[in-house]
């Protein structure tokens, strides 16, 4: 019953890497400005690398590259529009942020604390929203909007929308934010007890981004952990009706702020950390594996290929979004983020190989 709308026409997961500024111009990347996708990596010489010995540079390309001149502004023109957009028109859409701890992915996702113009794509695709919604009233299309937000630790879901007692002691607080994850019978997973908002305003909607926000510095800090070591999911759920008909069309919007990427090394951490990084490593290697099975299944045309959605909870959760039900209707897009500085060459080679592999 759908119509395929020119939003969808690109099935398929995109892929952009976005380089943060440095304060120092310590810059290792030589972009190829002809078209402005692809980048080689200059490996320094006299650098203590880990993942290379032989080679001195590689080459990356994207689907898109947002360098250190490009703003927020930019970013959310090239990536949120497109996202917003398509969960507009109907279908499921998810933007991920992916890279090591320091290179920008909070930023990108949400936003700078002190200027106006550097809100993320989440305050920005909210305003979009609800300017979309107040245009789309004159041609009798109406809307109802919810909010999710939801963190996974240590591969348990907890709820950063409930409103909570901070004086009760500190596992109870977390024990009460913790959500449960159930499967339907149709292979769908839903959350027992997540807290689900309606939204009528842009300033609800940003409300509980702040609320959402907090409650995750709060946790981490009472849990005695960073908040860098969880996937962190901003859910927009629209409901669309159209005067006269009486179909309404259930969509998505998914932004996720993923863990860091960092490799821990297993010589320096132990208990917590090395724990964290094991669920954080299984849980990123997981997510890989889910969107390298959907190209898969989708260059080959072929459905048969196995999609392990059920290894790890994000990517249950995410099934209705990457393709489980919407198939080629549904937007992934993956920003990779990398630190410019020297010292990080190694982590920032690792995370274009990821972004490599995953589009
Ligand atoms: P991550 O979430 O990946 O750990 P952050 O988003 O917290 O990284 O970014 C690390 C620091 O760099 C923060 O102080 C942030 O404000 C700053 N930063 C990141 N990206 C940009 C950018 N594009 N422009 C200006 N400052 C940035
Ligand atoms: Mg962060």
């Amino acid at each position: 019953s759908r119509s395929m709308d020119e939003t969808s026409d690109d099935a398929g997961i995109q892929v952009y890497l976005r380089i943060r500024p440095s304060a120092n111009s310590l810059t290792y990347f030589q972009r190829d400005d002809i078209d402005l996708k692809t980048i080689s990596v200059k490996v320094p010489k006299n650098e203590d690398s880990i993942v290379n010995n032989s080679r001195t540079g590689y080459n990356f390309s994207f689907s898109g590259i947002l360098d250190d001149k490009a703003n927020q502004r930019d970013v959310f023109r090239t990536v949120g529009i497109p996202a917003i957009q398509n969960a507009l028109a109907g279908y499921n859409s998810t933007i991920f942020a992916y890279g090591q701890t320091g290179s920008g992915k909070t930023f990108t996702v949400t936003g700078g604390p002190e200027r106006y113009d550097d809100r993320g794509i989440i305050p920005r695709a909210i305003a979009y929203l609800f300017k979309t919604i107040k245009d789309d009233e004159q041609k009798g299309i109406s809307y109802s909007c919810f909010i999710t937000y939801l963190e996974i630790y240590n591969q348990s879901g907890y709820d950063l929308l409930m409103e909570s007692n901070h004086s009760s002691n500190n596992s109870s607080y977390d024990e009460a934010k913790r959500v449960t994850m159930l499967e339907d019978e149709y292979g769908d997973f839903h959350f027992k007890n997540l807290s689900m908002h309606t939204v009528t305003t842009e300033e609800e909607a940003l409300n509980l981004l702040f609320l959402g926000d907090t409650n995750r510095v709060i946790t981490a800090t009472e849990m005695n952990q960073n908040s860098t070591r969880s996937h962190c999911i901003f859910t927009i759920v629209l409901e669309k009706r159209t005067a006269g008909a009486d179909v309404v069309t259930r969509s998505k919007l998914n932004i996720v702020d993923l863990a860091g990427s960092e490799r821990v090394s297993r010589t320096s951490s132990t208990g917590q950390t090395l724990r964290e990084a094991k669920y954080i490593n299984s849980s990123l290697f997981f997510l890989e594996m889910v969107i390298v099975a959907l190209q898969e299944k989708s260059d080959r045309k072929n459905e048969n290929v196995h999609v392990p959605y059920r290894n790890s909870m994000m990517t249950s959760v995410l099934r209705d979004s990457l393709g489980g039900n919407c198939k080629s209707t549904c937007k992934t897009i993956m920003i990779a983020n990398i630190s410019p500085e020297a010292q990080y060459t190694d982590e920032s080679i690792s995370t274009c190989h990821f972004a490599q592999r995953v589009a």
